[in-house]
């Protein structure tokens, strides 16, 4: 078991062990909530909406609440639908709402959590890989039709609970996806997290010991930035490497269901790639080692047709970008990264060129 603490305005505690969701009742105990729901979505809740209810009922009164799985609920309607259920069954200010799932789940019974007479119990149990980054710093959120994540807050969980023994159902193109983000968390830091990912060649054949100590740095990475800067005034952008390039790949090729995970490693690359340019680095962080180990890892690291007059019109919208330039993340060093403005037509080039080292 791994226990670590994030502080800031809320701090709160996240455990890490194998099983978790066995002792739940304990863990919950110290906050004295009087009813809880559990929110869940149609493919988590065969495999351990159960195993939670029957360990919870036995303290509390315990109410469920499944959504359909994917991106598509995070919407004003399952918003509206899940306040409804809770006021229809007396929810009040020390009730709790615990997310059971990936960040969708994570999302959205946040956002309910922190709006529901401003703001009642929340407790995260993520079950994706995904989920080691968007259970931990606070963000909840809802989309607006196509605008991503465009009604949010920042609201802590009173705790997040990781059982990651519920990866085990996880298919391999969700796990793969969840480990961009620990790729993404390993060059933002020095050491150690680095040199353990480099280790794993086979995602079935991680032991339950690799896979805890590698959730554990990766969490402790975006633990140490988020504590710097809890309301993204700066720092906090760092946690976009691999993101403007990445979100443009999903709303470019969306018709392909490129998973986030794979989009953002070719933004990782891309990230890399520029890295090595701006500052013609003599050991470049883009190089070929990299992109066998990928490979090997199962990531599809080309695009079926590369549209690049496209991707930079996507990149266009990137919430970090200032006067009609792109902003992307680069690393100064390893663990040493730092935000950088691109003008458009530098940008294309440089993507042009980017593409043709990946063919
Ligand atoms: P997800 O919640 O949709 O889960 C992916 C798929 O895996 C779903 O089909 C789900 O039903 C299934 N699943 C989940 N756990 C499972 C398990 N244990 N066994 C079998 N199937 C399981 O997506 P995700 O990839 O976890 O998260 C993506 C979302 O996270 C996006 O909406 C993104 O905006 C958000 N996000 C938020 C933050 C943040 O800081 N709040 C950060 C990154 C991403
Ligand atoms: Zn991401």
């Amino acid at each position: 078991m791994n226990k670590l603490t994030v502080h800031g305005t809320r701090p709160y505690q996240i455990i890490i062990d194998k099983g978790l969701r066995y002792s739940i009742a304990e863990w919950l105990k110290p906050f004295r909530f009087n009813k809880i729901a559990i929110v869940t979505d149609e493919q988590v809740a065969p495999f351990y909406l159960l195993d939670l209810k029957s360990q919870l009922s036995q303290s509390y009164d315990v109410f469920d609440y499944v959504i359909p799985e994917g991106e598509k609920s995070k919407n004003i309607d399952q918003f509206e639908s899940i306040i409804t259920f809770l006021s229809e069954n007396y929810f009040d200010r020390h009730s709790a709402i615990i997310a059971l799932g990936g960040g969708v789940t994570g999302d959205l019974a946040g956002f309910v959590a922190s709006s529901y007479m401003r703001g009642i119990g929340f407790v995260q149990m993520p079950t994706t890989l995904l989920a080691h980054d968007s259970s931990v710093g606070g963000k909840v959120a809802i989309n607006h039709h196509y605008i991503k994540n465009i009604i949010g807050h920042f609201y802590s969980p009173n705790i997040v609970l990781y059982d990651y023994e519920m990866l085990d159902t996880l298919s391999s193109l969700q796990f793969r996806s969840g480990f961009a983000e620990v790729v993404k968390h390993s060059y933002l830091m020095p050491d150690p997290l680095h040199e353990m990912i480099a280790e794993v060649n086979d995602f079935t054949q991680m032991t339950s010991y690799e896979i805890e100590n590698i959730l554990t740095q990766s969490i402790l990475v975006k633990k140490q930035i988020i504590e710097q800067d809890e309301y993204e005034q700066n720092l906090r952008q760092v946690l976009n490497l691999g993101h403007t390039l990445g979100h443009a790949i999903e709303s470019v090729y969306s018709e392909y269901k490129v998973t986030h995970g794979e989009a953002v490693m070719i933004g990782i690359l891309f990230d890399l790639y520029l890295s090595d340019q701006v500052q013609k680095r003599r050991d470049p962080f883009f190089h070929e080692g990299l992109l066998h180990w990928l490979t090997t890892l199962g990531y599809s690291l080309n695009l079926a047709e590369w549209r690049c007059d496209s991707l930079i019109q996507a990149m266009k919208h990137d919430k970090k970008n200032q006067t009609g330039n792109i902003t992307c993340i680069l690393l100064e060093n390893m663990g040493k990264p730092y935000a950088k403005t691109f003008s458009i037509n530098e940008l294309n080039k440089l993507l042009v060129k980017f593409v043709e080292r990946l063919n």
